[in-house]
């Protein structure tokens, strides 16, 4: 692992309870295992969970020895991609994590295959196992896993928080969490950009504090989708004309469901010139993707819960596009359209069929997602002579290489324009290669430098703590017999104040039940203090130390009591035939004080010599 670095940004405080602290545990610099920590006002929430595609084992977790899980409460997951998600089982199942954990309906299950192809892939790529978790431990983390529903707000000890639209893929949502009055607004991956099937990012329309956002595309501009689109089906179509094979290295599920709306609709249109050219969505997890996007067509936009209605077919049921598990029935020669996994042309079908095509010029690669660094698909273009083969030695490249960006992030200009929207004072920035993510802060310190949007952005990095301060002002209600009348200037409100998950009340003893469901008891206190000597002298040295004392006496057939009142709550009880004297009285701080010095008297009594007289 790369070497830690300690909080770098220290606020000086009064009060160490006020201070916000937000460290991210990965996602700091990079892209990959998104992972970020909020602590405020003793309550700790973790964003997502998730593993760093680049590396490998326990190093691709995030720093997550950096909390200890036993205290952590809540785990929210934005999506179901591997970035986001995949560490999820290993800290349900392997640390002392005890909290709760929420994710969307559909996230929920999409990611339960997802996981389940990691585990499959990872066992199988390597001759020695490097899987963090077991299908038994994703089986038994994924039955602790609770749902959120879109807009719902759930608390749980204090912690309030909302799912909001994110875009991006299916089930992905945006975290509106507010702990003592601090609202902070947690992106995950978004896209503000109506697609075929999914509900854009949305603004949650309320003051944050602070907003936590991604960062993948820096201030980088996508060309419009439209253009997009239209370039993309004309790459397409160049290819196949030509009687070549066109590669999509795609993953089995998210942006690739998409991508294979877009195909579909473009063969339909176009099916007299297309009936020839087969589309293979090459895939194990093909069919359950397909299965699970159908299954969610109502967690998806309007247009396409529009068509289902309108046509009574489902979208997803495609009738050009063939999904098969293996390469078997794709031609050695084209036309052809192939969308294989992995994404990023690391191994796998995608890769063998680069390396099956790569030599020649009829071919075309397109890569539509987003390639992390590293790996072949970032680095092939039209320059390379060759590319390396996996099992070893060079292949001649003359397959056409082209990049359209279907990965749903916004862009530079998108994200400008929601932290336009949401003017939150503090900007934490996340998701992003450190170049990208430090022009995009340079840039909005720049644009907002003596406006009246006064911002502070900051681009931590893993395990770097930012800490921000926020003032514990607090605002009771006044609920019940006190509120009856409207208080004047200057006026006092004296009564129980009563805090319970951060917020407080004020009320009169009286209402304590009605309105806080505290019921009031009284606590009788007696206590029995050894004494042989006489009332008389008793009473001498309780009337020197509190003054005179109202007197009762009760006779029985034992003989008589005298009970002495002192300060009309601690009752002294001395009775001719007894050993002792009792003192009782109604427990609370003055009347506890009072009777402490009357036992003391007491005491001083049977120990002073007039007694022993
Ligand atoms: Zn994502
Ligand atoms: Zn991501």
């Amino acid at each position: 692992m790369t070497t830690k670095r300690k909080a770098e940004l220290v606020v000086p405080v009064e009060d160490e309870n006020d201070l916000l602290r937000i460290t991210p545990l990965g996602a700091g610099r990079e892209v990959g295992r998104s992972c970020i920590l909020l602590q405020y006002k003793g309550k700790t929430v973790m964003l997502d969970c998730g593993l760093h595609a680049g590396h490998e084992g326990i190093n691709s977790l995030p720093f997550l020895d950096e909390v200890d899980p036993a205290t952590v409460d809540l785990l929210l997951v934005t999506h179901f991609h591997i970035d986001h998600a995949a560490a999820v089982p290993y800290y349900l199942e392997k640390t002392t994590f005890k909290g709760r954990t929420f994710m969307t309906r559909p996230t929920k299950g999409v990611f339960r295959w997802l996981a389940t192809d990691y585990i499959r892939v990872t066992n199988t790529s390597n001759s020695e196992s490097t899987a963090l978790y077991s299908e038994a431990d994703l089986v038994n983390a994924h039955a602790k896993i609770e749902e959120i529903d879109v807009h719902q707000q759930i608390e749980i000890g204090g912690i309030k928080f909302t799912a909001y639209n994110a875009g991006h893929v299916l089930g992905a949502a945006m975290f509106l969490i507010e702990i003592a009055g601090v609202k902070v607004l947690y992106t995950g991956d978004y896209s503000r950009e109506e697609d075929r099937h999914l509900v854009p990012a949305e603004n949650p329309g309320v003051p944050v504090s602070v907003l936590i956002t991604e960062s993948t595309y820096g201030l980088h501009n996508h060309e419009p989708r439209v253009d997009r689109e239209k370039a993309f089906m004309k790459q397409v179509r160049d290819v196949v004309r030509r009687r070549g094979c066109c590669l999509l290295p795609v993953t089995a599920l998210g942006r690739t469901q998409e991508l294979l709306l877009i195909l579909e609709e473009y063969w339909r249109r176009y099916i007299n010139e297309l009936e020839n050219v087969p589309i293979f969505f090459i895939s194990a997890l093909g069919k359950t993707g397909t299965r699970l996007y159908k299954q969610y067509v109502m967690d998806m936009s309007r247009r396409i819960q529009r068509q289902l209605s309108k046509t009574g077919q489902n979208p997803f049921d495609f009738r050009y596009i063939k999904t098969r598990t293996g390469a078997s029935e794709v031609p050695e020669t084209g036309p052809c359209v192939v969308l294989a996994t992995p994404g990023m042309l690391q191994s796998g079908v995608s890769r063998k069929l680069l390396e099956r095509w790569a030599p020649r010029p009829e071919n075309g690669l397109i890569i539509t997602g987003y390639s992390v660094e590293g790996t072949l698909a970032r680095e092939i273009n039209n320059s390379m002579d060759d590319i390396p083969a996996l099992s070893g030695g060079r292949i001649p490249r003359r397959i056409a290489v082209t990049n359209i960006s279907f990965s749903a992030h916004v862009d530079g200009a998108q994200n400008c324009a929601f932290i336009d929207e949401i003017r939150a004072p503090f900007v934490i920035l996340v998701h992003g290669e450190e170049n990208a993510m430090m022009r995009l802060r340079a840039n909005i310190v720049d644009k907002y430098k003596g406006s009246d949007y006064e911002v502070a952005v900051h681009a931590p990095r893993n395990a770097q703590a930012i800490e921000l301060h926020f003032h514990g002002e607090k605002i009771a209600r006044v609920m019940g017999g006190l509120a009856t009348k409207v208080p004047g200037q200057g006026d006092y409100a004296a009564g129980v104040l009563v805090e319970k998950d951060f917020n407080y009340t004020l009320v009169d003893v009286a209402d304590l039940h009605e309105f806080a469901n505290i019921a009031p008891v009284v606590v009788e206190q007696q206590q029995h203090v050894p004494y042989s000597s006489s009332f008389s002298l008793l009473r001498l040295h309780l009337e020197q130390m509190f003054g005179a004392l109202p007197l009762t006496t009760e006779k029985s057939n034992s003989g008589e009591t005298n009970i002495l009142r002192v300060y009309d709550a601690v009752d002294v009880s001395h009775s001719s035939w007894k050993t002792h004297v009792e003192v009782e009285w109604e427990g609370n701080v003055m009347n506890d004080m009072a009777a402490d010095s009357v036992v003391a008297v007491i005491f001083n009594t049977e120990s002073c010599p007039a007694s022993v007289k």
